[in-house]
């Protein structure tokens, strides 16, 4: 039986391990399929207070890890498949073996969607991302893609075109999920080109380590063509991690953990923390911040015996 279990050990996760490790809790956590979360899948963030001058993705949340298992958090790999949430002690399912915890916070991120193209991913943080708020600032000047035709998409390609020469919208349609003042405010920006009816074959180039191009194709004439780019950016939206959770833990229609207040879910004692509830700000900072939210309601909580 454990104090705490977590879920996840991306920012959220570790930050939440650090807190409750400090107060003598032991807690377990959970590596999951992503073993460091979604700062694994980058290469410079700048954005993280306290490095002045920028610092590895993955050195970060390593040094997280480091400093949680200083104070005592225990990492193990693997994944949680169900949990049985209905009364404490919570029961988690971890490939395959059931563990039990008086507390429970749920940190497992919400992973950004991509096209499966085969080598989108072999140049994530090389030229190709899911994040414009973390990424964009690379891309001063050069020439910026982004893929998507929602909000997100827009807000991304508006929001680009403070760094970028020129922004393409990539869109496989020519009709857009988008709202009508996203969409025009996209459109009134002379620095944004819309790309209708197109999906993007291939990203160009492995070899060199770096985004150069792409091969797009024409869908309703099916003309394909190359064309340069620097910075291609994702914005097909994001799944968030809470599969084993479906049916017992109050979830929006898109999935998302629903907050209950600080980082309190429906379900006393267990918390929720980083971007499995937010999809609003989605930073290894705000993350962070939730780890800590969450490890001290969880600390409160047993502290005062409940
Ligand atoms: C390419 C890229 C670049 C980015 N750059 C920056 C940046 O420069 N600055 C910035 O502030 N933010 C950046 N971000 C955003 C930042 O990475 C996220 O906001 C942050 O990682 C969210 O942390 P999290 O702990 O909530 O979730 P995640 O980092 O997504 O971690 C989730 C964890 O949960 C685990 N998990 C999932 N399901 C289960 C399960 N069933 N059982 C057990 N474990 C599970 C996963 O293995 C993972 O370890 C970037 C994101 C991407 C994708």
């Amino acid at each position: 039986m454990r104090n705490v279990i977590i879920l996840g050990s991306g920012c959220a996760g570790n930050t939440a391990a650090i807190y409750t490790g400090r107060a003598g809790l032991n807690p377990l956590v959970v590596i999951g399929h992503e073993p460091g979360g979604q700062l694994s899948l980058t290469t410079e963030v700048e954005n993280f207070p306290g490095f002045p001058e920028g610092i590895n993705g993955p050195d970060l949340v390593a040094n997280m890890q480091k400093q949680a298992e200083r104070f005592g958090a225990e990492y193990v790999f693997g994944t949680v498949t169900e949990a049985d949430l209905s009364k404490r002690p919570f029961r988690l399912n971890i490939d395959g073996e059931w563990q039990e915890c008086q507390t429970l916070i749920i940190a497992s991120g919400a992973s950004a969607r991509w096209l499966g193209l085969p080598n989108e991913q072999k140049l994530i943080g090389h030229g190709v991302s899911s994040c414009a708020t973390c990424d964009g600032a690379f891309y001063r000047d050069r020439k910026i893609m982004v893929i998507g035709g929602g909000d997100t998409a827009m807000e991304e390609a508006n929001f680009l075109t403070r760094f970028g020469r020129e922004v393409t919208l990539v869109h496989r349609r020519d009709e857009f999920r988008a709202s009508k003042i996203m969409l025009e405010r996209a459109r009134a920006n002379p620095k944004i080109q819309f790309l209708l009816n197109t999906v993007v074959e291939d990203i160009y180039d492995v070899t060199q380590k770096t985004v150069t191009g792409v091969k797009l194709r024409d869908v309703k004439t099916n003309r394909v063509w190359d064309q340069e780019v620097d910075g291609f950016f994702l914005a097909i939206g994001h799944v968030p991690n809470t599969k084993p959770f479906v049916g017992q833990i109050d979830l929006d229609p898109d999935g998302y953990i629903v907050s209950k207040g600080g980082a309190r879910t429906n379900i006393h004692g267990v918390f929720h923390a980083g971007d499995v509830q937010d999809r609003t700000y989605r930073q290894a900072i705000t993350a962070a911040g939730a780890g800590c939210m969450a490890a001290i309601e969880a600390e409160r909580l047993l502290g005062e015996g409940h």
